[in-house]
């Protein structure tokens, strides 16, 4: 059974017209359930309506010409209950509809199951049979699980059908919905980075010259099988004949009487050469993944690993055609900091994540860098996007593909604006920190991409709040060495001098992964992640402390932070692991080293509730909002499908900073925020009503938020406090702070 499920639902998912796609689907289904009649209906909107678009069993020509309204039929009731109906006999049952035209009237047992995606009914999947019968559990899961499984298969479907269709000469204008990740506009051109080729990834397209497109698969296949040759000799002494044997059924494998002539003929039917390739691969290799025989089964992996090399080659040939366009949309599965080194800072204008949601690592360094970012738009294939012009909108989330010439100079007035309102809050950077009543606020800078792409002048900060020690390591392609580390920190302790630079250890794990260093975890969040990893590997965490404590040598700047703390336990070994690191630089240098201050990152919500025992260990801690949000409310912060339930201005999330923020005044207990919330607009107010005075954030909002402070009295946010903490929802949070803005006729002056 669930060999045949996982077939049906990839060959609707691989078929990019959506018609032949359902006509394909219902009935596969029929003959898996070996049942009389399958029908698909898909819901319309607009209209209110289930439209029939699929049946095997019932009158063709009813397709696309029979509307059943959202409150009539069984279907309608389907829809309604959103839950399957299992009928022996349905056309007595008081809601049957008759309708003549699809001629059902032989049909007893009947069986409707909602497609439902994201809450939202997509349509009903219905059953029937003349035989007067309940249709039985099996029948039943069976319909449900497909159902659910197809979903998201659907949701997709019509974005995929247009991709399709067009040629990248043709103009294709449609929007996309995504999360946003930075605020801001751009308009850029797309170009596609993948970590390495992959099937999923090739949307199929038609093709409009066989000839060609037969000439670069061709090529492929001579690269390839030249590359097998010379494999097959390097591995010649080393392996055993019947082990090299596989080089040879490579070489069968492509030429013409097998897989060759298959990709052939699919060209010939108007595929492209990529097309044609995925379709001949994933068709033979799920043949062999659904046999009985262990051995056999085993082929389908040779199939996808010879696919996969001609792939390259074909996608070789193309990459290497691409040039990097003037205005570069980065475009990604999952953008990660190799990928933004590879763009030249001045052509990067926007950041397009297939993966990820609004506290992924690639949306923070969107914003660390100011460009606009959106996240979690996977409904095109990564390569469909390469090339495209786009208008990328990171305020709402939104992605225009191809947009006529109207459109962009809407879009580029509302950059313009941008431009104009960031002027306006630049022309106050350099005025004190501090409230139109004169409490005064520190500002640092969250730092780590590259101290040189920091665009606020370190003159007009407190320094930095928080540098994020990973990207260095992310960057390369092995452990960054003492004396490499050393440089770094020094230069960026060096161009804050006088100030603290707040230097977290290592935080790989999680959305960050170290490219020589894998980590695969089923649940990464909750793993094996920042302190807990370097604690397990002190010559890490020892390298990484002598490096900065060398680095701070007359400068005397350097504080320490240390992340994903949950226990007390683990603040004792890593200063333990300090002070050891701090005898050894002194024994080694024959020189009395300064201690530098530590501090804890409050992430982890167990350390809240151990702020008076940290308190008498550390020297500070530094609220990390974007961990902490994701802890207490159990919502992954890279994932989009539960994007909608993390928000940083939950009442619980900000009970939590509130009773916080009393708790660390009463032990003097120096607390700073470096989550994002701090560089949001409403959420710094807030933390400054709750009594918090020092923020770190992405340098690209200090500017806005210094303005922003500079026009509030501490007195008008001690009573909007009470107010907001007695909220129910994030969203009815976020209201009130827009209306609290808009009172004092700011809103208009803050985008995002
Ligand atoms: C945080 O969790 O709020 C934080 C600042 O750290 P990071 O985003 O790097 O996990
Ligand atoms: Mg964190």
């Amino acid at each position: 059974m669930l060999g045949q499920l996982r077939r049906i639902v990839q060959d609707v998912a691989q078929e990019p017209v959506l018609q032949s796609a359902l006509a394909g689907l219902v009935t596969s289904i029929k003959q898996a359930l070996v049942t009389e009649c399958c029908s698909v209906y898909l819901a319309n909107y607009e209209q209110q309506h289930f439209m029939l678009m699929a049946t095997d069993g019932l009158n063709r020509d009813a397709i696309g010409n029979i509307a059943i309204g959202f409150s009539e039929g069984l279907i309608g009731w389907v829809g309604q209950r959103e839950e399957p109906i299992n009928l022996a006999k349905a056309h007595l049952h008081p809601r049957f509809k008759v309708t003549p035209e699809v001629s059902e009237d032989r049909f007893s047992a009947f069986l409707g199951c909602p497609i439902i995606h994201h809450r939202k009914v997509l349509g009903v999947l219905t059953i029937q049979q003349a035989a007067e019968r309940v249709f039985n559990e099996d029948e039943e899961s069976f319909l449900v699980t497909l159902a659910a499984q197809l979903a998201s298969v659907l949701a997709n479907a019509e974005m995929r059908q247009a991709a399709s269709e067009s040629s990248p000469s043709q103009i294709q204008t449609g929007q996309l919905k995504g999360l946003p990740g930075s605020p801001g506009i751009a308009i850029g051109q797309a170009y596609v980075l993948q970590p390495a080729n992959d099937f999923n990834a090739i949307s199929l397209k038609r093709a409009d010259d066989p000839e060609k497109e037969l000439a670069h698969f061709y090529r492929a296949v001579k690269i390839t099988k030249a590359e097998f040759n010379r494999l097959a000799e390097r591995m010649s002494g080393h392996l055993p004949p019947d082990a090299l044997a596989i080089f040879d059924v490579y070489h069968q494998l492509l030429d013409a009487a097998s897989l060759g002539r298959e990709i052939e003929q699919q060209i010939a039917q108007g595929w492209c050469a990529k097309s044609a390739l995925k379709r001949v691969v994933e068709k033979f290799a799920r043949q062999f993944d659904d046999m009985d025989d262990a051995y056999l089964r085993e082929r389908g992996t040779d199939i996808r690993d010879l696919g996969q090399r001609v792939l390259n080659n074909l996608l070789d040939t193309e990459q290497r055609k691409i040039k990097l366009p003037q205005q570069v949309v980065l475009v990604a599965e999952n953008v990660t900091a190799t990928m933004l080194a590879e763009v030249p800072r001045e052509q990067l204008v926007a950041i397009v994540s297939l993966k990820g949601s609004v506290n992924s690592h690639a949306a923070i360094m969107a914003r660390a860098l100011g460009i606009p970012a959106v996240m979690g738009v996977n409904e095109l294939p990564l390569l469909h996007w390469q090339g495209q012009r786009l208008i990328v909108d990171g305020y709402q989330g939104h992605i225009l593909l191809s947009p006529v010439e109207a459109i962009c100079q809407e879009y580029q007035r509302l950059i313009s604006e941008d431009a104009e309102l960031n002027a306006r809050y630049l022309a106050e950077i350099a005025k004190p920190s501090q409230s139109a009543c004169g409490s005064a606020f520190n500002l640092m800078v969250n730092s780590g991409l590259a101290i040189e792409l920091e665009t606020t002048n370190p003159e007009y900060t407190g320094g930095v709040g928080l540098y994020r020690t990973e990207f260095p390591f992310i960057m390369r392609s092995r452990f960054p060495t003492e004396q490499e580390q050393i440089e770094l920190y020094r230069k960026v302790l060096e161009c804050y001098p006088d100030k603290p630079v707040i230097m977290r250890t290592l935080d790989v794990g999680g959305d960050k992964a170290l490219p020589y260093f894998s980590i695969i975890e089923e649940n990464p969040f909750l793993g094996w992640r920042g302190i807990r990893l370097t604690l397990d590997h002190p010559e890490i965490f020892l390298v990484q402390i002598r490096a900065m404590l060398k680095a701070n040598l007359a400068l005397n700047n350097l504080h320490i932070l240390l992340p994903m703390i949950s226990d007390l336990a683990e603040v004792d070994e890593s200063i333990r692991l300090i002070k050891q690191a701090s005898f050894e630089v002194s024994d080694e240098l024959c020189i009395e080293l300064p201690k530098p201050k530590i501090g804890v990152m409050i992430e982890v919500p167990s350390i809240i509730y151990q702020l008076p025992e940290l308190a008498q260990k550390v020297d500070f801690c530094s609220v990390g909002t974007n961990d902490l949000t994701q802890y207490l409310l159990a919502v992954d912060r890279n994932n989009p499908r539960v994007a909608g339930l993390y928000d940083a201005m939950h009442p619980a999330v900000l009970r939590a900073l509130y009773q916080l923020a009393q708790q660390a005044k009463g032990l003097q207990f120096p607390v700073s925020v470096c989550g994002e919330l701090a560089g949001e607009a409403s959420g710094v107010l807030l933390l400054a009503a709750m009594g918090y005075s020092s923020f770190s954030m992405n340098s690209s909002n200090l500017a806005k938020i210094k303005w922003l402070l500079r026009r509030v009295e501490m007195s008008e946010l001690a009573l909007l406090l009470p107010e907001v903490l007695a909220c129910q929802s994030a969203r009815q949070v976020r209201q009130h702070m827009q209306r609290f803005l808009d009172q004092k006729h700011l809103l208009s002056q803050l985008r995002a």
